[in-house]
């Protein structure tokens, strides 16, 4: 399927700050308060995401409104605008059985799991204890202070197309 280009704005025009409808590529590294990194793109190839459609966690997506290409800042995002608080009444303990027999189980892989309403939510394997599996609907990093450290690649407004999916297309983004 033939996209459209996507907007540019006039050379000279000032940097377009982030906002709604943009599509935003950052570089980013997470670290936890225990001076871990869980995450990072710096090195590597950056993040994009379309601001405003809940790409990535509200916390950072609140603190990047605004920001303009060129921006470094440090974003400290607490676990309800993260994953999440912890929810310890969210684990279950089930049957090794009850997963299909070629798949190996470790801990922190996922999979999607249909909740009552029809909905597909994602659950996480947290604990292998012999033939018993805890599962939990905590993200790994639930309850989690999130630190990141940011800088602001490219800003350039979505498509019609991309804001109809709710995510960006091309370099960095989905390919159909
Ligand atoms: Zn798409």
């Amino acid at each position: 399927m033939a996209s459209e280009p996507a907007p540019a704005y006039a050379a000279g025009s000032m940097k377009p700050a982030i906002a709604d409808g943009h599509a935003v590529t950052i570089h980013y590294r997470l670290t936890l308060d225990d001076g871990s990194i869980a995450d990072e793109s710096f090195g590597g190839d950056p993040l994009v995401y379309l601001h405003g459609a809940q790409n990535i966690v509200p916390g950072l997506e609140r603190q990047l409104a605004g920001k303009k290409v060129g921006d470094a800042f440090d974003a400290e995002v607490p676990a309800n605008e993260g994953y999440g608080e912890y929810d310890p009444t969210a684990e279950q303990v089930v049957p090794k059985t009850a997963f299909p027999p070629k798949v190996q189980l470790s801990v922190g892989m996922s999979f999607q799991t249909r909740a009552r309403n029809g909905q597909q939510m994602p659950v996480w394997v947290r604990a292998i204890d012999g033939d018993n599996v805890t599962v939990s609907a905590n993200h790994p990093l639930a309850g989690q202070r999130l630190n990141f450290k940011v800088e602001v690649v490219d800003v350039r407004k979505a498509t019609a197309e991309e804001k109809a999916h709710g995510h960006v297309h091309g370099p960095g983004g989905h390919h159909h």
